[in-house]
């Protein structure tokens, strides 16, 4: 099984990442890749990106190298904020991809896996979410993985089976089982998978052996995964809301107004 797209990246613009946007895009046109989603941290994780940073992403290039590029964000949970989540509506509907998930030092723990629950299926429920990242993170981050699953389905959110937690020098080490169990409850339930890198750096960008092998393991074929190609992505992240489209001449048409960006 190959994946051609990775929706899980992050660049200098997260604060602890150490390559560029375009060092990033480069990365993933030389690993074969059709496509890449940059989803930069939040700002509520010590220097994640600005507000400004993902309101601005339509400076960058949608189509670079041959590669589209998704602009996404990797946003916190937010106890403080009013929906929930640490960047507001308004740039949340700017992006082509919204990923959420849990850090450390953004207000949750391990403490309550109730509040953890009830605060991740209030994001799932926002229409502009369309991913959970790395929902095996149990030891720092205890969730109900039934009620994240159901919320998986009925919401039509990705729930990402993370390569990174696979690593053993991941600050995730020992969720990778976790993570296991997540795939396959979300598969057996129906809900959207997909693998990330969670690339850190840009040799990393595309590389998801280790998931890849788990999601083999589970029984997953190709078509359980919505980043097998750049087309599976679209058609899922179209499908979900409206969105920018790429027309064939390379252009992004935003449904909405009918204004082009690039
Ligand atoms: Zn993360
Ligand atoms: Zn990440």
């Amino acid at each position: 099984m190959r994946l051609l797209a990775d929706l899980h990246t992050h660049t200098i613009a997260s604060g602890h990442a150490y390559s560029t946007l375009t060092e990033n895009v480069c990365a993933a046109a030389a690993h074969g890749l059709e496509l890449i989603a940059i989803t930069d941290h939040g700002p509520t994780v010590p220097q994640g990106a600005h507000p400004w940073y993902f309101w601005n992403l339509s400076a960058a290039p949608s189509v670079l190298d041959g590669i589209r590029v998704l602009k996404g964000c990797e946003a916190n949970l937010s106890a403080d904020s009013e929906n929930g989540i640490d960047l507001p509506d308004f740039v949340l509907q700017n992006l082509d991809l919204v990923a959420v998930g849990f850090h450390p030092t953004t207000g949750f723990d391990q403490q309550d896996r109730a509040r953890n629950t009830e605060a991740l299926l209030r994001a799932m429920g926002n229409p502009n979410v369309d991913m959970v990242t790395h929902p095996g993170n149990d030891h720092e981050f205890p969730l109900d993985l039934e009620a994240v699953v159901r919320a998986a389905v009925r919401h039509c959110v990705i729930l990402e089976l993370n390569d990174h937690s696979f690593a053993p020098t991941s600050a995730r080490a020992g969720s990778a089982a976790r993570e296991r169990e997540f795939a396959a409850a979300a598969r057996d339930a129906g809900a959207p998978v997909a693998i990330g890198s969670d690339a850190h750096y840009a040799l990393h960008v595309g590389r998801f052996e280790a998931a890849l092998a788990a999601a083999e393991e589970l029984g997953f074929a190709q078509e359980d995964l919505v980043n097998r190609d750049a087309a599976s992505v679209l058609a899922f992240l179209t499908g979900k809301r409206e969105r920018p489209m790429l027309d064939a001449g390379g252009e992004w048409t935003w449904p909405s107004t009918g204004s082009g960006r690039s």
